[in-house]
């Protein structure tokens, strides 16, 4: 089995600057620490027809080179299921008919963390269940002996997070987010994530389902996001943030990959020249406030 670090876009539009800043220290992450790079589409929801494609030949031209075919979510459907499969056998799933009406208004189980699912279809009989299952489809979701988990992030150090009854499979058949990941990064030998800050929250749910899955959990680091000048998320609307609109405003890729390097504290040049001066302990803690450049 490989050492890898990876990065895994959803193909719902371009990528923006933030998403290549991602990928390029994912890549830098991995390198730098004698693993493979690879990169996962996560198809499983919100693909936009050729995205893919224009993701791929963007991260190509900022210079990320990957190390093995790319893999795709939605050819994965099986290892999926046997996941579920095995969780239900061992006694750890349930069936959830609750909309996200009822989740809202329910009354939060004692100790219940907030926005934690309040665990009301834990408890249905089969009489029921029956009845419910005529009615509605249900989402499938982890039954959990705890309330929360801890992390060690390389740069925020050691996290805790709510864990509750997770969903596994939504109530339209595609797999969740939660355990497609998990999945994907053990069966690809993934000992390494690098993404967005914005996923910390959601990883002791992941490190909680890897471990009841037997899976080893990877190593972390969740590094700042990109934000615009009020301090948001960045977003297309915020501008020429696309390779695309950058070189409509006479930006070239390497400029950018440029800018991305400066802006982690490394010199400008290929990805191959930044990764000897790479360090993870001297990256940035803030978010980086993108200001389009003039060409
Ligand atoms: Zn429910």
């Amino acid at each position: 089995m490989t050492s890898a670090g990876r990065f895994a876009p959803s193909p719902s539009g371009e990528l923006h600057v933030g998403n290549l800043r991602t990928a390029i220290l994912a890549w830098l992450f991995a390198k730098s620490s004698g693993r493979d790079f690879l990169v996962r589409v996560e198809n499983l929801d919100r693909a936009r027809s050729g995205a893919e494609a224009e993701q791929l030949r963007d991260l190509e031209a900022v210079g990320v080179r990957w190390d093995a075919a790319v893999v795709r979510q939605t050819e994965r459907a099986a290892l999926y299921d046997e996941a579920i499969a095995r969780l239900t056998a061992d006694g750890r799933t349930y069936e959830c008919f609750c909309t996200r009406r009822e989740i809202q208004e329910a009354p939060s189980a004692p100790h219940a963390p907030q926005g934690a699912y309040p665990g009301t279809c834990r408890r249905l009989s089969h009489a029921e269940r029956e009845i419910r299952r005529a009615s509605r489809p249900a989402s499938i979701r982890l039954q959990t002996d705890v309330v929360e988990w801890s992390v060690e992030d390389q740069l925020r150090g050691t996290y805790v997070g709510v864990v509750d009854d997770f969903v596994l499979r939504r109530n339209d058949g595609v797999t969740a987010y939660n355990l497609a990941v998990v999945v994907d990064d053990a069966a690809q030998g993934i000992d390494q994530v690098v993404r967005g800050d914005d996923l910390l929250p959601s990883t002791p749910r992941q490190a909680y389902l890897a471990t009841l899955l037997g899976l080893p959990i990877p190593e972390y680091a969740h590094v700042p996001l990109v934000v615009n000048h009020d301090g948001a998320r960045l977003a297309k609307r915020d501008g020429a943030v696309t390779l695309g609109d950058l070189a409509a405003v006479g930006i070239s890729a390497d400029s950018v990959r440029n800018l991305i390097l400066e802006s982690v504290g490394l010199p400008a040049g290929t990805l191959g020249e930044a990764l000897p001066h790479f360090h993870p302990r001297s990256l940035p803690t803030e978010p980086w406030v993108w200001k389009t450049p003039r060409p």
